[in-house]
């Protein structure tokens, strides 16, 4: 089939090809043999780089540069053990790099795949979702604003359709999308009755028939589907590649001077250029970018762990310094449960009884109840409930759910506790047309066929509808005019006990009349009453809005809700306290925000922290605003309008469950339990992150500088080299892989959730932390120089001071290691075997030391002799001395600075 040519058939032809009825769809047998001949809608491309030019990638880094180029001069001068050992360390490194990279890549696209696509389609006559992996061609599928277009799609019945096919055209303005049948010859972009797979649906419904699926799809085809998700830069990664060009220049300045004072000493040149080596090979922070890499990818698993999948890496490291959280209440802040337990008709207030979405309850009035068809005015409020209503009320195994919207769930429940059956009334008053709910409108109509007349039924928020209507009916089901005031003030008072308020009307029109649109109802509406459902907040959140608010982070609600409801639920929350309701108002609504100057937006931004009734533009301002006055905001949204603000907002925060895939797919960050808890869990473990980074810089640059300075200084003072190139080299790749490498596994320090967050514009190290890296890298040159010296004096030769010299720097590393695993606590607050890894590096690493100063090969190949009891003890004597320094330098910065970093 030459699938260029679907646009040109008539839809008659594509159902006949499939043998598929629209409205019923695939049969399981059909399913089947489709997915046996053509298997999983999967697309199979890799995407992006190949695995040799991502290795190759690993040697295009200026400090590995330096050591190429010191590895074939050592060559030339045929000094093939130096010659073989950088070139190994080189060759070892990139093959870390790279198969920490590969790992990386591969667990967030893993990842990345969890927060998978659903698809809505119809089969065997049940609308249904299901994994888009799992549909085939012939698949009657829906389409409704939000989605990601699943697969190609023949489009059989459209409604106001419009699809952004960026990716597919480049064309960034969404396309408007129709059913006819077009001419063969048209390019891709003007096959308007088309849904392309990779669209996204920005407006409107459609339904449409799958005709290519996997690789067979356009966007198969051109085969460069690169996940914006496997992306291993961040806003760190690029100040350390930054440091690492400055650190280039600083060597090879270094190095020179290191030539020149040889020269002038009038040594040999290959002496010298062996000190200039030397320099070099000490002060390259080798392991550095791979151990971020590793930090980074097991921030990232451990956020999986906590619900929180992170699509774009710069995120785990953003979330530590988030100052705000943006958040969304319905489902995010409360549990999606919806019960109604009032309604209201004509000018009385009725009780429901029950719980959750089991359809038994009892409605009272004044204590006495209520049984169908004794009130017409509330059958036929709780009738428009369940027809205008796209949800579906199921029993499993004796347990009451609802499949779709929750707020339409709790009408159906609500409906059905009288006795209006879902099925029943469909069947009665066929619906014939539909306009969705879009946040933008805030109401949902459907039209349905009554006796002689065609009835709508809206239901939706009630600034929405209430405007809109101009009668309704008293108790005994005359018409009378509305008395707006009176239900505004009804529903207030059912707001403010928390309660989520949606109003109900309808209009009548000609049987003629078989399809409806948002003119048809903004005007002349019968107004029918109000449904005012309880949903409590989630407990978990309760204990998270404490934590984000005791670690600094400020928790703003912003919702389509009423300012109300919000302001009520904000309360229970601790979002606002009641000390700041009794003084003065705590929410603002959309409203209000749209009469402001920028000024009045930016003070209101800050001021308030419910932001009710809030279009999608206002919460994108708002994100700006708050960004300007320097906060660093995460943002969850839901729906398709939220995009913008997800991508302004540092961290935009997409819901797994009740998220659209417009959403998803811009997002930084996926809830898979749509949980605000989740948010501050992401934050603690992004907090974790930030600190094992800063605690393996500052624990591996003494090193580096420790060894460069140490042949620098003997180099210009002409005396022998304390260490030999091959004997740091062996430094710098054991140390970093075997200690500092599992400072990543560093759990979380105590009180990481009571302290401030870090600005996000800080230099990668405080000054502190460069004061701490100074101090230990002067101290241990001191140690190595006291320590060669000593032994030099005490006539055991060159070897034996080199082997001393060596071990000072290692077990130096070690117990500055044992102190760093907490930036403000000691080894013994944190628990000394909390951290495995790290006690198992050090235990090997020790061993490793004893194999260089005792083991004959070892000895020859590093120029090491064996060590004596005393000099053991001098240089763990040194070492307990720095770890102490250490510790102390802590304890008195900590002081000063309040429990900051540093
Ligand atoms: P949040 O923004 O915190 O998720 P929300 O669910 O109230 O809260 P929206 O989904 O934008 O926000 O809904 C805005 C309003 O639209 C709701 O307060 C309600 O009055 C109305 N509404 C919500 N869902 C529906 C629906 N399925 N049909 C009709 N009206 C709805």
């Amino acid at each position: 089939m030459n699938n260029n040519n679907w646009h040109n058939k008539h839809v008659n032809e594509v159902t006949g090809i499939y043998n598929v009825d629209l409205d019923i769809g695939l049969s399981k047998e059909q399913v089947q043999s489709g997915a046996d001949r053509f298997g999983k809608n999967i697309i199979s491309t890799q995407g992006g780089e190949t695995w040799y030019s991502q290795l190759l990638k690993q040697f295009n880094q200026p400090l590995v540069y330096i050591l190429l180029v010191a590895s074939v001069a050592v060559g030339f001068m045929g000094e093939w053990v130096e010659f073989f050992a950088i070139l190994g360390v080189v060759i070892i490194n990139a093959v870390i790099g790279f198969v920490q990279e590969l790992k990386a890549h591969k667990a967030i696209k893993a990842l990345s795949s969890v927060s998978g696509q659903n698809a809505t389609v119809i089969r065997d006559g049940v609308r249904q979702q299901i994994n888009a992996d799992d549909l085939v061609p012939g698949d009657v599928v829906a389409l409704q604003s939000g989605d990601k277009v699943p697969a190609d799609l023949r489009l059989v019945q459209v409604k106001d359709l419009q699809v952004d096919e960026a990716t597919l055209t480049g064309e960034s303005v969404p396309v408007c999308k129709q059913s006819n049948t077009l001419e063969a010859d048209l390019v891709l972009g003007d096959r308007s009755n088309m849904a392309y797979s990779s669209g996204l649906v920005t407006y409107g419904t459609a339904k449409g028939i799958v005709v290519e699926t996997g690789d067979r799809t356009e966007i198969g085809k051109i085969n460069e589907m690169i996940s914006s998700a496997d992306i291993l830069e961040t806003p760190l990664t690029r100040k350390i590649t930054r440091f690492s060009h400055f650190l280039l220049w600083i060597i090879l300045g270094l190095a020179g001077v290191t030539m020149l004072a040889g020269l002038l000493r009038g040594l040999p040149l290959n002496v010298v250029f062996m000190e200039a080596v030397a320099l070099a090979v000490g002060a390259i922070p080798e392991g550095l970018p791979a151990v971020v890499t590793i930090t980074l990818a097991i921030g990232v698993a451990r956020m999986a762990q906590r619900r929180a999948i992170i699509r774009k890496l710069p995120a785990v490291e953003t979330l530590g310094s988030t100052t705000i959280i943006c958040s969304d209440k319905t489902g995010t802040l409360t549990q999606n449960q919806m019960t109604v337990q009032k309604v209201f008709i004509g000018e009385s207030v009725v009780s429901v009884s029950g719980s959750g979405y089991c359809p038994i309850g009892k409605f009272t009035t004044n204590g006495s109840e209520i049984h169908k068809s004794e009130l017409p005015l509330l059958d036929e409020l709780l009738i428009s409930g369940v027809l205008c209503n796209d949800s579906n009320l199921i029993k499993s195994e004796k347990i009451w759910n609802i499949e779709g919207d929750p707020t339409e769930g709790a009408l159906l429940t609500s409906g059905t506790k009288l006795g209006f059956e879902q099925s029943h009334l469909n069947d009665v008053f066929p619906r014939i047309d539909t306009i969705p709910f879009e946040s933008e409108y805030k109401y949902m109509a459907t039209l349905h066929k009554a006796d002689g007349k065609n009835i709508a039924y809206v239901k939706g928020a009630v600034e929405s509808l209430v405007p809109a209507s101009s009668v309704s009916l008293n108790e005994k089901g005359e018409l009378v005019p509305i008395k707006r005031e009176m239900i505004m003030k009804m529903v207030e008072d059912l707001a403010s006990q928390g309660l989520r308020v949606l109003a109900f009307a309808r209009k009548e029109f000609a049987s003629t009349q078989n399809c409806i649109s948002h003119i048809d109802v903004d005007e002349n509406l019968l107004f029918l009453g109000l449904q005012a459902m309880i949903d409590p907040p989630r407990e978990e959140a309760i204990t998270a809005v404490a934590a984000s608010q005791n670690a600094g982070i400020t928790v703003k609600m912003i919702t389509g809700d009423h300012v109300g409801t919000a302001t009520a639920i904000a309360k229970k929350l601790g979002i606002v306290k009641d000390e700041d309701c009794r003084n003065e108002t705590v929410g603002i609504t959309g409203v209000e925000l749209s009469k402001m100057n920028d000024a009045e937006l930016k003070d209101a931004a800050i001021k308030f922290n419910v932001f009710a009734r809030v279009s999608p533009s206002q919460k994108l301002d708002l994100v700006r605003f708050l960004q300007a006055e320097g906060n660093t905001v995460a943002m969850t949204g839901d729906g398709v309008n939220d995009a913008p603000a997800l991508r302004q907002a540092d961290i935009g925060i997409a819901m797994g469950i009740s998220g659209t895939d417009v959403t998803k797919e811009t997002a930084d960050m996926v809830l898979t339990d749509d949980n605000f808890a989740s948010i501050e869990a992401a934050v603690e473990e992004g907090r974790g992150v930030y600190d094992n980074l800063i605690k393996f810089i500052t624990w591996t640059l003494p090193t580096n500088m420790t060894e460069g300075g140490v042949i620098l200084i003997a180099s210009i003072l002409g005396i022998a080299l304390p260490l030999m190139p091959l004997q740091l080299l062996w430094i710098n790749m054991s140390t970093s892989v075997l200690l500092g490498a599992t400072l990543a596994f560093e759990k979380k320090e105590p009180g990481i959730m009571s302290r401030p967050p870090v600005p996000s514009g800080n230099a990668i190290l405080s000054r502190g932390g460069i004061r701490k890296i100074i101090v230990m890298s002067i101290l241990l040159i001191a140690a190595v120089f006291g320590v060669f010296t000593l032994i030099m004096n005490s006539g055991r030769g060159i070897d034996v001071a080199r082997t001393g010299a060596v071990n000072m720097i290692v077990f130096g590393e070690i117990f500055y290691l044992l102190a760093l695993r907490s930036l403000r606590h000691s080894a013994f607050k944190i628990g000394f075997f909390s951290n495995m890894y790290l006690i198992g590096g050090v235990v090997i690493m020790a061993l490793l030391q004893l194999g260089i100063t005792y083991w004959g090969a070892m000895n020859t190949v590093f120029q090491t002799s064996p060590l004596n009891l005393s000099e053991w003890g001098m240089i763990l004597g040194v070492g307990a001395l720095l770890y102490g320094t250490i510790e102390l330098f802590k304890k008195v910065t900590q002081n000063q600075t309040k429990g900051q970093a540093f």
